[in-house]
């Protein structure tokens, strides 16, 4: 079960949203007390309450609100209790003081704001002493790891507890909490509406996550980058997951760079079933893997990790075979070609970072004749010479004639939508362009080269091929890929940003 906390200055409001989210399914509402500007009328915030209610009266040490005194929060809690609400928080250091009555059900908790300390165990044994129903006990997870300490503590826990991480690193422990026992976790109204860091809202944790499904059995997982809050990642995995009626969940865990062998060791009591891996892991990926495929073994970086069957992490590379077969798709729509479609063509390639690696590797082993350009000339002439291709200086890039046109580089990419690498006058009628770029989907680069009549595929057709590979390494099941492609478009347009 999820409870979503609301956080309104107005009693009115506080209703409003208490009523749009039982009508959203909601089944237990927080109200944060000390968010409301007036003297709270806990009467009123009850009265024909559409869902049960847990009541939480915060002060500022505690990051709430409240501004009255301790003896009017007190009894604000107290009458709470005798107006026989389903739920009240009290904190660990006031548990003592307010005794149990009726049928109000105490959820005794503790909050750490700056870390999860080593002592986890003995503050919540302290806390199932103070009489609880439920124990809660929230950290600031600085670590990975934050997050799989606190998950066992719920999972080896007598009382019910619930147990999570607050913060970026955190977010798994949030998801997860219930798979371990815990009664409920916590979700916002929105996220603009954060009550605390990390804090996710009502529909990603249900939409995205399907909090509701995870249970003991659920396989978990996920993708592993630095940052990785804004990764479409777990939106395009989960909606397959679920399309699929799978019992599954895919996460965004974030893992700071060169931490990715002691953090995946952290994650083995997790049992995460495959990673997907982005920057700044993909060649760590590869390093801690057991065996490599070609793609990746070539490219020196993996953007996947599975398990064989001694349980050891195999690496993979889909992102080659995706931006590859996006070409071809450009080139033989129909998949008429005899041959491979980029033998023997002209190809551009803007950029020199890790996508252009590979794609240019893929382009000189599907027969390409590929020219690489890069604004930085060092970097451009170093994998130029590593291909064994040609190289144009980023100021000359338009002066050749090329059969196709790839943008490996980030220009164009939100927020810098009005960016283009290649002047329109460089274009000509028969010329394919392919942009990695896949947010917006209609670059600035697209747009112009269809006015010039170009044949284009857009960034969106790799990251779902390279999402739909990875799908298919992971369950072993044909991707949905029409569910994918058009969950990824939603996604881009609900999220606006990556
Ligand atoms: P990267 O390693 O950081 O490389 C970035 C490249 O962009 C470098 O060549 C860099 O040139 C160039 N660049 C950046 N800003 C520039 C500017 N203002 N003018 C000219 N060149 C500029 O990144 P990556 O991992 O290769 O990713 C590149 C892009 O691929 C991403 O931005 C993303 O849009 C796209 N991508 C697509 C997919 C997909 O599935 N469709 C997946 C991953 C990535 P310098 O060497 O001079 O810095």
């Amino acid at each position: 079960m999820i409870c979503v906390s609301i956080g309104r200055t107005r009693h009115k409001m506080v209703k409003m949203e208490h009523r749009a989210l039982a009508e959203k399914g909601a089944e237990l509402v927080e109200l944060r007390l000390d968010w409301i500007a007036r003297p709270a009328d806990v009467d009123r915030l009850i009265k024909d309450r559409p869902t049960p209610v847990v009541i939480t009266c915060r002060r500022p040490e505690d990051k709430g609100r409240w501004n009255r005194s301790e003896e009017q929060r007190l009894a604000v809690l107290r009458t709470a209790i005798v107006s026989e609400v389903e739920y009240v928080d009290l904190e660990d250091d006031i548990a003592e003081q307010i005794p149990r009555y009726g049928k109000t059900k105490r959820i005794i908790s503790h909050h750490n704001f700056d870390e999860t300390p080593h002592n986890l165990e003995d503050i919540h044994a302290s806390l199932c002493e103070k009489d609880p129903d439920i124990v809660k006990l929230v950290t600031m997870a600085n670590s990975p790891e934050d997050s799989v300490r606190i998950l066992k503590l719920v999972a080896n826990a007598k009382v019910p507890t619930i147990g999570f991480c607050m913060g970026e690193y955190g977010v798994i422990s949030r998801i997860l909490c219930g798979k371990y026992g815990a009664p409920f976790t916590y979700a916002t109204f929105s996220r603009e509406r954060e009550l605390a860091p990390g804090q996710l809202s009502f529909s990603e944790m249900t939409k995205i996550y399907g909090y509701d499904q995870i249970g003991p059995e659920t396989a978990v997982y996920g993708v592993v980058g630095d940052p990785i809050a804004h990764s479409l990642s777990p939106l395009i995995h989960n909606f397959a997951f679920r399309h699929d009626k799978m019992d599954a969940v895919y996460l965004p865990f974030r893992v700071p760079k060169d931490r990715l062998a002691e953090t995946l060791q952290e994650f083995e009591w997790l049992n995460v079933q495959g990673y997907s891996v982005t920057i700044p892991h993909k060649a760590g990926a590869l390093k801690l893997a057991k065996h490599a495929d070609e793609a990746s073994e070539k490219m020196g970086v993996a953007n996947t990790l599975i398990r064989d069957e001694d349980n050891a992490w195999q690496a993979r590379n889909t992102d080659y075979d995706a931006a590859l077969d996006s070409i071809r798709l450009g080139l033989d729509p129909e998949g008429k070609a005899s041959g491979d479609p980029i033998s023997g063509k002209q190809v551009l390639l803007l950029g020199a970072g890790g996508v252009s690696q590979a794609i240019g590797a893929g382009v000189v082993n599907a027969g390409g004749a590929l020219t690489v350009s890069n604004r930085s000339r060092e970097r451009g002439e170093t994998l130029a010479t590593e291909l064994g291709c040609a190289y144009t200086s980023w100021e000359n890039r338009g002066s050749g004639y090329y059969d196709v046109l790839i943008n490996g580089t980030s220009v164009g990419m939100y927020p810098n939508f009005n960016e283009t690498p290649f002047a329109q006058n460089f274009m000509h009628d028969d010329m394919l362009v392919f942009d990695t770029v896949y947010n917006p989907e209609n670059t600035l680069l697209l747009k112009q080269s269809r006015e010039r009549n170009c044949k284009t595929v857009s960034g969106i057709e790799m990251f779902v091929r390279q999402a739909a590979a990875q799908y298919q390494l992971f369950t072993g099941k044909e991707p949905p890929l029409e569910v994918m492609r058009k969950t990824l478009r939603t996604g881009i347009s609900a999220v606006g940003k990556l």
